[in-house]
C-alpha cells in the first residue's frame, strides 16, 4: 500500500498529525500500533485537555480524535510496524500482517511507556489508585495520603506536584540516595508533607477495588510497614518506544528521538517525530498534540519542497 504520509502511532500526537496531514489533502495512513489510542486509553478521566470543561474519559477522547482524523480521509490500520526502512526513499514499513506500507514521509509518534514495578496489584488497581502520572491523576487524591516510588527527577517532580494537592506524600526510595538532581532533592527534602522512606521497597499494593495502602520493607532493617494511602504513583522512568528505529535514527542516551530545535525534523530526511517519543520532559496529551500538528506541517512543507526540486531537476533535463 502506498501513501504520502505514514504516521506510526495513534495517541494524541499521531491523530493530531493525521488531522492536519489529511486536511491538507495528503494521502495519510495511521498505523495504530499495539495499543490503539495510546496511553490515554488506559486513564480514566482527562480533565486537563483544553476544550472539555467537564472532563472526558481518555478512551472517549481518543475515539473522537480518531473520528476527526478519519473525517478528512485518514486511513487507520490496526497493526504493528515490525520493521522499518527509513533511510531510503520512499520509506518502507513492514507490518506484522506482512503487508508493506510505502510512504514518501513518515511521522513517528510511537510514544513512551511507563516502567512498572511488576506487581500483580499494579495491573489490577491501575486507574483505581495506581497511576504513572501525577499531573493526570493527582487531582483525584486531593486531601488524601499518597505514595510515589522512585528516586529520579520524575519521582521528585511528581512528589512536589502531589505535595500541593495531597495531605501527605510518602516517597519510596529503594537505596540510601537519590539519582535526582541536587536542586530537586533539596526541594523535596524541604517540603514538610513529603516523607522520604530510604532503602524502602514496595512489597504489595493493598485494596481490592481501589488502593487502600501499600506494604513496604526497609531493606536494611528488614522491617515491614503498611502505609495507609489512596494513590500510588510509580515514577521509575519511561521507556520511549523506539526499538524498531534504532540504528537508523538519532536517539539520545535514554532512547528518545532527537529532533532539530524548534521543529520535528529528525536527522533522517523525510522522517519526523512527535509526542512523547521525542519528549522526556512535558509528556502531556496537549503537548503531544501540539508537536503532532508541527510534524504534519513540517512533513507537508518538506514534501512540497522535495516535489518542487524534483520538478526543477526534471525541467532542466528536458
Ligand atoms: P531515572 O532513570 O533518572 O530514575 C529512575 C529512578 O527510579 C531511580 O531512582 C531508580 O533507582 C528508581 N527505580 C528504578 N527501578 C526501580 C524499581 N524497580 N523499584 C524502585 N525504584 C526504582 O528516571 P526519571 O524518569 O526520573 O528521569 C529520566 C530522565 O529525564 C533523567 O535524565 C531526568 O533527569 C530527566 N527528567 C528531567 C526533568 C526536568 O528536567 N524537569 C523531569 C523529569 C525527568 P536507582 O537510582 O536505585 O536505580
Amino acid at each position: 500500500m502506498t501513501c504520502e504520509i505514514a504516521i506510526v502511532g495513534s495517541g494524541p500526537a499521531g491523530y493530531t498529525a493525521a488531522i492536519y496531514a489529511a486536511r491538507a489533502g495528503l494521502q495519510t495512513i495511521v498505523i495504530a500500533g499495539s495499543e490503539p489510542g495510546g496511553q490515554l486509553t488506559k486513564t480514566s478521566e482527562v480533565e486537563n485537555f483544553p476544550g472539555y470543561p467537564e472532563g472526558i474519559l481518555g478512551p472517549e477522547m481518543m475515539e473522537d480524535l480518531r473520528r476527526q482524523a478519519e473525517r478528512f480521509g485518514t486511513q487507520v490500520i490496526y497493526d504493528v510496524v515490525e520493521h522499518a526502512v527509513l533511510t531510503a526513499q520512499p520509506k518502507r514499513l513492514r507490518l506484522s500482517s506482512g503487508e508493506e506500507i510505502v510512504a514518501e514521509a513518515v511521522i513517528i509518534a510511537t510514544g513512551s511507556s511507563a516502567k512498572w514495578l511488576g506487581l500483580e496489584a499494579e495491573r489490577r488497581l491501575y486507574g483505581a489508585g495506581v497511576s504513572a502520572c501525577a499531573v493526570c491523576d493527582g487531582f483525584f487524591y486531593r486531601g488524601q495520603p499518597v505514595a510515589v516510588v522512585g528516586g529520579g527527577d520524575t519521582a521528585c517532580e511528581e512528589a512536589l506536584y502531589l505535595s500541593k494537592l495531597c495531605s501527605e506524600v510518602h516517597l519510596l526510595v529503594r537505596r540510601d540516595k537519590m539519582r535526582a538532581s541536587k536542586i530537586m532533592q533539596d526541594r523535596v527534602k524541604s517540603t514538610p508533607n513529603i516523607h522520604i522512606h530510604w532503602n524502602t521497597v514496595t512489597l504489595d499494593i493493598l485494596g481490592e477495588k481501589f488502593v487502600e495502602g501499600v506494604r513496604v520493607r526497609n531493606v536494611q532493617s528488614g522491617e515491614e510497614t503498611v502505609l495507609p494511602i489512596r494513590g500510588f504513583f510509580v515514577a521509575i522512568g519511561h521507556q520511549p518506544n523506539t526499538e524498531i528505529f534504532r540504528g537508523q535514527i538519532e536517539l539520545d542516551e535514554n532512547g528518545y528521538i532527537i529532533t532539530h530545535p524548534k521543529s520535528t525534523h529528525t536527522n533522517v530526511e523525510g522522517v519526523f517525530a512527535a509526542g512523547d517519543v521525542q519528549d522526556p520532559v512535558y509528556r502531556q496529551a496537549v503537548t503531544a498534540a501540539g508537536t503532532g500538528c508541527m510534524a504534519a506541517l513540517d512533513a507537508e512543507r518538506w514534501l512540497s519542497q522535495r516535489r518542487y526540486l524534483l520538478q526543477q531537476a526534471e525541467n532542466s533535463v528536458s
